[in-house]
């Protein structure tokens, strides 16, 4: 197991309230190796002793039950250096002394960083075998900036050394997912056009940009949150069987429906799509105001893409494609509605009324999976068999310890499983349909539909979250 992590990016958002909460739990676990290290690396000029003073209370806070001890032997294990990501040779001499170790480098920076970052790890010999490196997404903003990374840091590292997060991935629930549809006789046989109505993908943030201004004025909701998380999901929902669970195979069934996505065109985006930012508004009783992005930008918080799979299994079955910031809650949800039964023979409720099949996965706030049914209300007499919704819960039992995304992510990585990360065709196939939607927008003039802050996206949003989506996504929060 590589037993040295050099994370990039220390003292920023993710490492702080994720990367290191992980290593503590995995720590405590006796889950790392004997003689685990970690280099934190960032802008800031601290010492080690300074930045052990800063995050001592961060996993205070991150992890409650952590031991004093596991936090202090995990901050024995951590050193700091200064470095300037945008001089390689800054970095090649920060990473010196250690490349005689198995490393693994965490980049958890700002994307624009990534070449000037991976060029001092070269040269300073840490993406020599047999050192690692894992890349946090955004992979660039389009085709041509991705290309740009993947073939640069391409020629430095082997792409089997590589390890590309989506922390969706992660997700138990995600994992779930693919052992529901593969481990079962029941939901493989309905799982096509012949019996599915429809799929939604919801990411909703009742955060605002907050904090993330520049990088979100180029990026918006469609770069930042469909290109990644989104079309991830929906790889797994759509993929056909792979012929084994090894990481190339799943990745291979993932890379061939992001290339069966039709294009969006120009004359249907208006249609098949809606983009929309908030104004000012109230989440959870509390004023929120409207989000100015600096003088040029066009980018959207709310974005909404109906998403046609055009493979033999999925022809004619609509892909909801949903994410947007400041909306009422924070969700995340794949829900997948199965078509009516051909021929009602109930009273009550009436057909039409009832309510479809229906198996939600839900990712956020909490991880569980339900599948909807119709069952009977057993009435007096035979003749008044009336039928109600039952909800069945499909997850693992609450009270097993389950690993936070980062934590299995990391364990992965460290033991070279590449499953759960993403490989660089699949960075190519989701970036070109994206390029497809960003230039669908641009030639036919997609309007920026104005919404207030605490709500479910602009009006025309409607068609792309109906009611039944929505109110299963409050129920989610109980
Ligand atoms: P952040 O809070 O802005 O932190 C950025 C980090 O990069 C800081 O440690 C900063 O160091 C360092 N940095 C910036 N410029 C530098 C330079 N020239 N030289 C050395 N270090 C430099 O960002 P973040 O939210 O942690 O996100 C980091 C990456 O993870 C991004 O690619 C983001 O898209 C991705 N990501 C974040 C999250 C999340 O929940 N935050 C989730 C998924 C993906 P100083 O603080 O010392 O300036």
């Amino acid at each position: 197991m590589h037993d040295t992590l050099l994370l990039f990016g220390a003292t920023g958002d993710l490492a702080q309230r994720y990367l290191f909460p992980s290593l503590l739990r995995l720590l405590g676990d006796g889950l790392l190796p004997e003689d685990f290290k970690v280099r934190a690396l960032a802008l800031s000029p601290h010492d080690t002793e300074g930045f052990r003073e800063i995050l001592r209370p961060r996993l205070q806070q991150a992890h409650p039950l952590a031991t004093a001890q596991d936090i202090e032997s995990l901050l024995q294990r951590i050193d700091y250096r200064s470095v300037d990501l945008r001089n390689a040779d800054s970095v090649a001499e920060a990473v010196s002394g250690l490349v005689d170790r198995h490393c693994v480098s965490y980049l958890a920076i700002p994307p624009g960083l990534y070449i000037s970052t991976c060029e001092g790890l070269a040269k300073g010999g840490a993406l020599a075998a047999p050192h690692r490196l894992m890349l946090e997404k955004p992979i660039g903003s389009d085709s041509e900036s991705a290309e740009q990374i993947l073939t640069t840091i391409g020629g430095w590292i082997d792409e089997d050394r590589v390890f590309r997060l989506d922390h969706y991935l992660g997700k138990a629930a995600v994992q779930n997912l693919i052992a529901l549809r593969f481990g079962n006789t029941l939901l493989e046989a309905v799982w096509n056009r012949n019996y599915i109505e429809s799929v939604h993908i919801l990411v909703a943030e009742s955060e605002g940009v907050d904090g993330r201004d520049a990088y979100y004025a180029r990026s918006g909701a469609l770069r930042d949150m469909i290109q990644s998380h989104i079309l991830q999901l929906l790889c797994l929902v759509a993929m056909e069987p792979p012929a084994s669970l090894e990481a190339d195979r799943i990745r291979d069934e993932k890379v061939k429906v992001l290339r069966s996505l039709r294009p969006l065109d120009a004359a249907n985006a208006a249609r098949d799509s809606v983009r929309g930012r908030y104004t000012a508004g109230t989440i959870n009783g509390q004023p929120a105001q409207a989000y100015q992005p600096p003088e040029g930008s066009d980018v959207e918080t709310f974005a909404g893409v109906t998403a046609h799979i055009d493979n033999w299994r999925w022809t004619g079955v609509p892909f909801h494609l949903v994410t947007g910031k400041r909306l009422p809650e924070r969700t995340s949800r794949v829900v997948v509605t199965l078509k009516p039964v051909t021929h009602w023979l109930f009273e009550r409720p009436h057909r039409g009324q009832a309510t479809p099949n229906r198996l939600v996965f839900q990712l956020q706030p909490q991880e569980n999976i339900e599948l909807g049914l119709m069952s009977s209300l057993a009435g007096p007499e035979w003749g008044a068999l009336e039928l109600q919704p039952l909800e069945l819960e499909l997850s693992v039992p609450t009270g097993l310890h389950r690993r936070i995304a980062y934590e299995r992510l990391f364990l992965d990585a460290f033991n070279g499983n590449h499953a759960l990360f993403v490989r660089d065709d699949e960075v190519r196939a989701a970036w070109h349909w994206i390029d497809s939607v960003a230039d669908a927008w641009k030639n036919a003039r997609l309007p920026l539909q104005p919404y207030p802050a605490g709500q479910w996206g602009p009006e025309a949003a409607a068609d792309f979250l109906p009611g039944d989506v929505l109110a299963d996504a409050s129920d989610g929060q109980a």
